[in-house]
Parts: structure tokens; sequence; C-alpha cells
């Protein structure tokens, strides 16, 4: 039972509240806090269900005031369920999602709970883009805040590296701008270092000119060409122009009209790219991954990049039971090739996938003291994303499969893309995902702007004397 509070205390937020304000046992309640992973089941104390940014402050004073701990919800996409806990206010920002495209400044202003389907709409209306996930219902918040990772980064850099300015409420309730002239450094630590220092009304990016139509699709063999598709992947990433985005994707094949038969439900390793420039320049750069190997699969052709940004969602449903780990790897050498080959072919559920992205390009271009981001130079992200239906009377085999992959890629690892860590112990989030130069630095920045840990359901960074 969800801890209750007094009626006129709530009365109080009402007054001049916007959004909606949603409690334990009236209807909508269970539906909004219901969020991605269908494993969280939290009860939080209180919904408030914001329209802008004095809502938000509104909800950061209600809360402190009561002694209430909060979280804060973009698109509900953090595995661990960051978004919402029991008794705690949840601050849900998902009403948020008004954009504003500039074309004329290549600008777009986006609220703090859009997804990146509200982005990539809005800005290819003007045929624009700006670097964001690869799939669609994504929130922007999260994602950017911890680096945000995507098709275009190779030729736009991380969704950070887009930033202009972000308009904050911090944990006083306070508004605030930060950009590179108004407090730097917490615009610092806001490109890197999640949701610790304050909530993001609104996100200002840089947009470039991309499409409609752009060549983009997947390739894939069966997964016992992994070995040949691999090290091919670590000769293109390690070489191709930046506007080539790849992933590759290992996971039991879908059965599905466009893949042919006899690999249904086999294990696949796939390639999906997705190419950031002219049609013809990129069907050139393709050439030589058709050619190196017929692909059993070849889905690559010019489409809407709305279209492309959609291809993962089915892959991705709302309301199944997720588990990943993840790790930044410097390069696929030949031992990693042979471990993910190994794993990947024991995967245990066909909901399960292994994407892994490559980095380089714009993002290795940015220095490493410029943004909260770190392992800048590292050329992949690996995740282990362990998917299953709510009523698998095993689930555990699956976690364990997760575990066993993770472990073996561990002596290969740079760290880890905070973004996807999962149940990752505290000192992993410190070593791993940022390391002492720029922990030192975002514990400052804490220390300032919240230094008792108000936001504290995130990758969290502990203000000094509370770790
Ligand atoms: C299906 C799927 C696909 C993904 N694909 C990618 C990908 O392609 N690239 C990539 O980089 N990552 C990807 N991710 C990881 C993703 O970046 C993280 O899960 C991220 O936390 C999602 O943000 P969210 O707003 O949806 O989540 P939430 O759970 O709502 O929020 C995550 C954290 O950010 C905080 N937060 C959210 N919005 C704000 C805000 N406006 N201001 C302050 N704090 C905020 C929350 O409090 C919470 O701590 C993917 C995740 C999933 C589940």
């Amino acid at each position: 039972m969800s801890q209750r509070i007094d009626a006129t205390r709530i009365a109080a937020l009402a007054e001049g509240f916007g959004g909606e304000i949603i409690q334990p046992g009236e209807g909508g309640y269970d539906e909004a806090r219901r969020i991605w992973n269908g494993q969280i089941d939290r009860k939080p104390a209180l919904i408030a269900r914001c329209m802008g940014a004095v809502d938000v402050a509104s909800a950061v004073r209600f809360a402190r005031d009561l002694g209430l701990p909060a979280t804060v919800r973009g698109g509900g996409h953090a595995i661990a369920g960051h978004a919402v806990m029991d008794d705690a206010v949840l601050i849900d920002l998902s009403a948020m999602r008004g954009i504003r495209v500039d074309p004329a400044g290549l600008r777009l202003t986006a609220q703090g709970g859009c997804l990146n389907s509200d982005l990539d709409r809005e800005t290819q209306a003007f045929g624009l883009a700006t670097t964001g996930g690869v799939v669609s219902h994504t929130g922007i918040g999260g994602l950017t805040l911890g680096g945000g990772i995507g098709y275009l980064m190779r030729k736009y850099g991380l969704s950070v590296d887009n930033l202009v300015s972000c308009d904050v409420v911090t944990a006083n309730g306070d508004h605030l701008v930060a950009s590179e002239e108004e407090n730097p450094e917490l615009f610092w630590g806001l490109r890197g270092g999640g949701g610790n220092f304050g909530i993001v009304t609104s996100f200002e990016f840089r947009a470039h000119p991309l499409g409609p139509s752009v060549l983009c699709g997947m390739l894939a063999w069966p997964m016992d060409r992994a070995p040949e598709v691999l090290s091919m992947l670590r000769e293109l990433a390690a070489g191709a122009p930046d506007e080539l985005g790849i992933v590759a994707n290992t996971r039991l094949a879908p059965s599905l009209p466009m893949v042919p038969e006899e690999l249904h439900g086999q294990p696949i390793v796939a390639l999906i790219v997705c190419w950031a420039g002219s049609i013809e320049e990129g069907e050139a750069v393709l050439r030589p991954i058709r050619e190196f190997e017929e692909p059993a699969l070849d889905a690559v052709a010019a489409k809407p990049y709305v279209a492309h940004q959609r291809m993962l969602d089915p892959g991705a449903p709302h309301g199944n039971h997720y588990y990943w780990k993840s790790h930044r790897l410097p390069a696929l050498t030949d031992d990693v090739v042979a471990i993910v080959h190994e794993h990947a072919a024991r995967i245990t559920s066909p909901l399960s996938l292994v994407p892994i992205f490559t980095l380089g390009g714009a993002v290795s271009r940015v220095h490493e003291d410029d943004t909260a981001v770190p392992h800048r130079q590292a050329l992949h992200d690996i995740n282990i994303a362990a998917a299953w239906l709510p009523d698998d009377p095993e689930p555990e085999r699956h976690v364990e499969w997760v575990r066993d992959f993770h472990a073996a890629l561990e002596p290969h690892s740079d760290g880890v893309y905070v973004n996807f860590t999962s149940d990752d112990t505290p000192d992993r989030i410190r070593e791993a995902a940022y390391g002492p130069e720029k922990w030192k630095r975002l514990v400052a920045l804490k220390d300032e702007y919240d230094p008792s840990d108000f936001f504290r359901f995130n990758a969290n960074v502990p203000p000094t004397g509370t770790a």
C-alpha cells in the first residue's frame, strides 16, 4: 500500500498546477506508473504529470517540503526503473513533448519529456535531424543526459555534442539556464552526468540537413559467419567515412515475411546501416559489405529516415521483462569476436538481442575534457540485452546468459556507457562509467547543485560525505 499524503497538501499543489495530479487508487494511476520494463511494478505516493517548467518546480518543492523522495520520468526507459519508486513523488514529464524547429538557425528546442520519435518527426518535416537513439519510443531526457548514441553520431557526434543549452529546474525548485555561456560547469555535467543535477525541462539542440530519404536497413548472415562479419566490422570501424552509422546485432531471426524461411528461429548476425550522405556515395561504400559474402537477407534501400528509426521498435515492446549488461570496448579484437560468437550462439530467448554500436568519427574528435562523457576513443558499445515474456517460467536462465556473456568480455572492457548500466554497483558507476577524473568534477557539481542528493534515483553521483 502506497503512503497517503495529506489532502490539504495535495490541494495546495493543485492550486496553479497546469498538469494532472494522480493519486493511488485514482483512474489512470496504474497506467501512469507503468514504464518500459514490465518487471518494474512500483507504487509512487503521487504522480505529478507536469505541463511545463513551472509545474516541475512546484512538484520539486512539494516533495521537498514533505520530505518525500522524488523520481523523474522522461521516456521511462531506464531498465533499472529509476523513473518510478515506491512511496516517492513521481515527477512525470511524459506530457511535455512540445518541439520547436528553427530551420533557418538549424536549431530545435524540445521539452524534457520528448521521445526520439517526436524529434525525428518534427525535424524531418524540415529535412533536418539530430543524433538520437535507435528505438523511436526512447525518451530523449535520459538518453541525452547520459550521452546519446545513435546512427548519426559518427557524422554529428553524440546527442550531448549537439546540445546548445538546457533549461533546468534545480533541487531547490529554481530555474536556471545551462550553456557554454551561462553556468558552464553545470552544462559540462549535464552532458553525460545524467539526471544528477536537476530536471531539464527544455533541451536546445543543433540540427543538420538529412534525407528525408536515406540509404539504410539491415543485412544478415547465419551466425556461423559471425567471425567474418564482425572482423569486417572491425575494418570498417577503423576507416569508414563518418557518414556510415553501423550497428551489429545478433539474435534469433524472427519469423517475418522479409526474413528467408530457412533463417526463421536461427541465430543470425546482422549489420544495420544508416548512411548520412548521398545515396550514390552510400551505395559505393556499402558495396564491399554486400560483396564480401552475399547476405542471406539484404534489406538496405533508400527509405524515409523516420521509418528506419522505427525499424527496431517491434524488437523492444513495452511490457516485456528485460535485463541487460554492457561494456564499452576499445576494439573488436579476435578474442572479442570469438567470445561474442560463442555466447551469442547460446542465446536463450527469441526476444533477446546483442547490439554492438560503432562509435568513432565525430564522437572521438570531441576532447575528453569537454563533456562528462568518458571513453571518447572507444570504438564500440556492446549491450547484452535479454528479454522474455512476463509468464516465462524460467527467467533466471536469460539473466544467467547475460551475466556469463558479460563476465567473459570483462577482461576486454574499457568501461561502460552509463545509459546501458542496470544493476551495476556504485563502484562500477564511479570507476567504469566515469573514472576518477570525471568523478571528481561530477561530485563537486553535485555538492554545489544537489548536496542532499534529492536527485538520487539514477546512475547516482552521491555528494561528498554521503557515499
Ligand atoms: C529500447 C531501448 C533502446 C535504447 N536505445 C538507445 C540508443 O539507441 N542510444 C542510447 O544512447 N541509449 C539507448 N537506450 C538507453 C537509454 O538512453 C536509457 O535507457 C535512458 O535512460 C532512457 O531515457 P528515458 O528518458 O526514456 O528514461 P527514464 O527512465 O524516464 O529516465 C532515465 C533517467 O534519466 C532521468 N531523466 C529523464 N529525463 C530527464 C530530464 N528531462 N531531466 C533530468 N533527468 C531526466 C530520470 O530521472 C532517470 O534517472 C535505449 C533504451 C531502451 C530501453
